[in-house]
């Protein structure tokens, strides 16, 4: 085992975070939820929900017969419903090819609905233990710091990219592969963060190419990101993303199902300055929503009736 990985795993004993899809024997399809989840959400939230999510369907064969409005009602709190629809045609298609047994290799897991590179190695990693590299910012970022004294957070090109995933696995300790990713995951989080990475605690600062720089530069080193502006509009002044505008849409559904409204309703329920004007982009809005599967509109004169897709 390289000083690296064992530095890593002795800082983990120590400083490991308890969470519920960690505990022993592990729960395969667990991970697997936690991992949609964890998708651009933060762990004290998906803490809870992962419980209730779990008590509501508590095995992938509950969950692939499901309907998909119960799964999307279940996923109340955790935005972007997408996820959602995506874990539970996951569960479908592990039902349908694998009789309701996920598969180990991420070569396999790749090809299911919502795996991308990093959630194949992460579900292999977490959940089956294989020495599978699951980069994700944080990882990334460890890695770069550490080795190439870079602070690199976001996806690099191809080659690089495929030089670090090598880098990665040569570092996975053997037969240890679940407890090395947890570790590298808390040690993202708590320690090597991105916006002030706390080297005074940290057991690798002797040897971090990373370290340093930092020590001499301070912030001035540390990568901004440019933040991409997404597509939304103004509200009360401020930009908001359609988004978070979906989300509430699919928020007041979820609270108002099989209730006839004017695209006004909808439209003030959802925007705090609405105004007539923007009724084109509410029903622009209803339509992205009903063509990825989430909503169904029903157009009644001057209303129209809006429902969670079953
Ligand atoms: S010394 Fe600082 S930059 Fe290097 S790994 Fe530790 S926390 Fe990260």
């Amino acid at each position: 085992m390289i000083p690296f990985t064992k530095t890593i795993l002795q800082w983990y004993e120590k400083s490991k975070r308890n969470l519920p899809w960690r505990k022993r024997p592990i729960n395969s399809y667990g991970v697997v939820v936690s991992e949609f989840m964890l998708q651009q959400t933060q762990v004290p939230r998906v803490i809870e929900k992962y419980y209730e999510f779990m008590t509501q369907f508590p095995t992938i064969i509950d969950l692939a017969n499901a309907s998909k409005s119960d799964v999307v009602r279940a996923w109340s709190g955790l935005g972007y419903n997408r996820r959602a629809l995506l874990l539970h045609k996951f569960a479908q298609e592990v039902c349908e090819k694998y009789n309701g047994t996920i598969p180990q290799s991420s070569q396999e897991l790749i090809m299911l609905s919502g795996i991308g590179p990093y959630t194949s190695g992460s579900i292999a990693s977490f959940a089956f233990n294989k020495p599978e590299p699951a980069i994700d910012v944080n990882v990334r970022r460890i890695y770069m710091r550490y080795f190439h004294g870079k602070d690199q957070g976001t996806p690099m090109d191809q080659q690089k990219e495929r030089e670090l995933y090598e880098l990665v696995k040569k570092t996975i300790p053997y037969k240890k592969s679940c407890d090395f990713h947890n570790a590298l995951m808390d040690f993202g989080s708590l320690l090597c963060e991105r916006k002030k990475p706390l080297c005074s605690e940290c057991p690798l600062t002797g040897s971090c190419s990373f370290y340093p720089l930092y020590k001499n530069e301070g912030e001035m080193v540390l990568h901004t990101l440019e933040k991409k502006k997404e597509n939304g509009v103004l509200e009360e002044g401020k930009h908001v993303p359609n988004r978070i505008f979906r989300g509430r849409i699919v928020e007041f559904v979820r609270k108002n199902e099989n209730r006839e409204v004017t695209v006004t309703t909808l439209g003030r329920a959802i925007k705090k300055d609405y105004s007539p004007q923007e009724k084109k982009w509410v029903l622009m809005l209803l339509q992205n929503l009903e063509n990825d599967g989430l909503l169904t509109v029903t157009k009644k004169k001057t209303r129209i009736q809006v429902q969670l897709q079953d």
